[in-house]
């Protein structure tokens, strides 16, 4: 038995430029699973994430357009509305190819909470844009109401939330027996449920998760053997998007940190990844991918995509 984790970034829900419809994300989903069918056999326990930005916008939005008809929910319930959402979305499409191939693993979609520090610095220090954009006189009436709000990138202002570090998922020895008992899991979506410690108790926070990050923590914790993070460039590259821009094949966890020091790999997007793939191949014998859907088979042979790994 092999465990792996695999983890969707948003593009396995939309194309880019295109509007998200729950009808389009249920053929994306369809697309993406089909791709991913090379894991669906007896030896792998399959754990499957993914991300939840878009959606998350789109129920922010929901919310504010409700306000004063329809109760309002904070950005963690948010998150895991977007769980549910997705989660069937997923439990559609791998019920329908399995169905196809005619497999029939049994499927679980958990609500997945997961614990930060309260006195994370990233609470001081928001950085994460979600939801709608707005203009710079709506968000001067949003930072009066205590919101964090900041430009993003020249195409005008959004609500900052902060992005701390995952560091206890509760759920963990659930996905553990259903993992060992054959089921196909899907987890820790968007990150998973922003949670902090009181005392013995609970309690939901204002902020997101790295999903990148999360899936690292569960793959390192479940020992699995694979961490696979699906996007939707085929590989990592050195001097990404100029006229040196060249692939990375394979790389040694230290090489990896050596080019994040040199600033390779943007924050945000193509850094979390690099992170999360050191931090989990932190011993001999585990591996991580980067590779878009399309060269995951390839990328399984060392043929395509991104592997950090020990020489
Ligand atoms: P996901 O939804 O999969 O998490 P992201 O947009 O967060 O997607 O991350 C993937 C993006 O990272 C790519 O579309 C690419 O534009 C960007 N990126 C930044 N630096 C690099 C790099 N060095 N190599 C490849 N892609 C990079
Ligand atoms: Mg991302």
């Amino acid at each position: 038995m092999s465990r792996v984790v695999a983890v969707l970034g948003g593009n396995a829900f939309v194309t880019s430029g295109q509007h998200l419809t729950m009808d389009g994300q249920i053929q994306f989903a369809h697309q993406a699973m089909l791709q991913l069918q090379c894991l669906f056999t007896d030896d792998i326990e399959l754990l499957i994430s993914h991300g939840n930005g878009p959606q998350v916008g789109h129920i922010l939005t929901r919310v504010e357009l409700a306000l004063g008809k329809a109760y309002s929910i904070p950005l963690e319930v948010c998150v895991a509305e977007s769980e549910g959402e997705l989660g069937y979305v997923l439990e559609l499409a791998l019920h329908n190819v399995q169905a196809r191939l005619g497999k029939h693993r049994p499927i679980a979609a958990l609500l997945t909470r997961v614990i930060v520090d309260e006195n994370d610095a990233a609470f001081q220090n928001p950085t994460k844009p979600v939801g709608v954009f707005y203009s710079s006189i709506q968000a001067e009436e949003l930072r009066k109401q205590g919101f964090a709000v900041c430009e993003d990138s020249g195409r005008g202002f959004r609500r900052v939330v902060a992005s701390p570090i995952p560091r206890e998922v509760p759920e963990l020895g659930v996905i553990d027996q259903l993992l060992s008992m054959g089921t196909i899991v899907i987890a820790a979506g968007g990150g998973g449920i922003p949670v902090v410690r009181d005392g013995n108790q609970i309690r939901g926070v204002e902020a997101v998760i790295d999903k990148d990050r999360t899936a690292a923590l569960m793959a390192d914790q479940l020992d699995a053997r694979l961490l696979i993070i699906l996007t939707d460039v085929p590989c990592a590259y050195l001097n990404y998007r100029s006229a040196r821009q060249t692939p990375i094949p394979r790389i040694s966890p230290s090489d990896a940190n050596q080019l994040i020091a040199s600033g390779h790999f943007a924050p945000g997007s193509m850094l979390p990844k690099i992170e999360a793939a050191v931090q989990f191949v932190n011993r001999p014998g585990r591996k991580a991918i980067i590779c878009d859907s399309s060269s995951l088979s390839k990328s399984l042979l060392g043929e395509a995509g991104t592997t950090v790994e020990y020489p």
